[in-house]
């Protein structure tokens, strides 16, 4: 069986040493006879792949004691939502900054329920770039700032933590959560769907500071309550049990790797190598300014957009896969989460070079 070199933006490449001890326990689960699918949730045998799950997250992050994890369902579009009618707490306005497609739709959603004071925004250089703090235009009474930390779909990452004073700092991070370490203390709340670098569809991890949970809109619905899903760890209703196993075991891989400083460098030995090539091309361009540029998601453009598909073609033929770029920006994408080694990012500038040559 040959593995894919798999590029994709999400759901993305999952470490293989993962998917093959799940492979080994799929049919039963350390002796308990059963698949981890199969379980219930409130059993003995999952509550302990839930807890450990936790406590290696925690151990990875250096989570503080007065932060909740939680594990919760609906993708980060959901927090987009859950954001604004948890954090708002009686306030009329919350600050976003517009950093691009994820940023837009955060801003789109908590519309419905508040003032929305676009902050900051990277708009007139077509999102290529992370706003530097000194413009943005903060807001004393905003109820929190919400922040893009890694902008998937446009390649733009913030390498420095936004300063929002006392005003709780949110941040999707739903495409950069666990490829270096986070002063977690500095924010009020980080979420991120599983599916880019973390574990399977269908499973969403929320930190967020305690003191900020229990402030929700009059009634809301109970299963958009930070609190009610704080009270109930996490099993208010069935969690996506599946899910957060696979997701434990890419923890204990991570701690394997030397935890997150160390898949830092390694995610950073990557970058490099893609981004001092695409540098060094006159055939292949990245738009993105040098300090704000993604190290988990790198887009580029070929000199001619009428080779896109022969680029693709040859990827393909040598076992590369997912390097089309969103639709709504075009050109190539290759994501390179902590599950795409250097070897393969190797693979893929070699190809780029050898299709250079022939097409520049
Ligand atoms: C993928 C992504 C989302 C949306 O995630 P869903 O799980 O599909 O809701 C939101 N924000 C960012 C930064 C993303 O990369």
């Amino acid at each position: 069986m040959a593995r894919a070199i798999n590029f994709s933006a999400g759901p993305a490449a999952l470490p293989e040493e993962v998917l093959t001890i799940a492979a080994a326990e799929m049919l039963d689960w350390h002796g308990s006879g059963q698949s981890v699918m199969e379980m219930s949730h409130r059993g003995r045998e999952f509550i302990s792949i839930a807890e450990a799950a936790e406590r290696d997250l925690r151990e990875l992050l250096a989570i503080p004691a007065n932060y909740k994890v939680l594990f919760l369902q609906g993708g980060a579009t959901l927090q987009f939502e859950m954001v604004p009618i948890n954090l708002l707490a009686g306030k009329a306005s919350a600050d976003y900054v517009h950093t691009g497609e994820w940023a837009k739709k955060a801003i789109k959603e908590a519309r419905a329920f508040c003032q929305v004071n676009v902050v900051a925004s990277s708009e007139d250089r077509q999102f290529t770039y992370a706003p530097a703090q000194a413009d943005w235009k903060l807001n004393k009474d905003a109820a929190y700032v919400h922040y893009t930390a890694n902008e998937t779909i446009g390649g733009v990452e913030f390498h420095w933590v936004p300063d929002t004073g006392d005003v709780p700092l949110v941040a999707d991070m739903s495409s950069n959560l666990m490829s270096k370490p986070v002063d977690v203390a500095k924010y009020g709340l980080i979420y991120a769907g599983a599916q880019k670098n973390i574990g399977p569809a269908g499973l969403t991890i929320v930190i967020v500071r305690d003191d900020l949970i229990g402030k929700a809109v009059p009634t809301p619905p109970a299963m958009l309550d930070y609190k009610i899903q704080a009270d109930n760890e996490s099993m208010f209703n069935t969690p996506p049990t599946y899910a957060i196993y696979i997701a434990g075991l890419v923890f204990q891989w991570l701690k394997k790797q030397g935890g997150l400083a160390a898949i830092e460098q390694q995610n950073i030995a990557k970058a490099s190598l893609l981004y001092d090539f695409l540098d060094a091309s006159r055939f292949f361009k990245n738009p993105v300014a040098k300090a704000d540029r993604s190290r988990m998601n790198v887009p580029f453009t070929l000199a001619d957009a009428a080779l896109d598909e022969e680029f693709l073609k040859g990827a393909k033929a040598r076992g590369m896969v997912q390097l089309k770029g969103h639709r709504s920006v075009g050109g190539m994408r290759a994501s390179i989460y902590n599950a795409v080694s250097l070897s393969a990012v190797k693979t893929l500038v070699d190809y780029m070079a050898e299709f250079e040559n022939s097409h520049g």
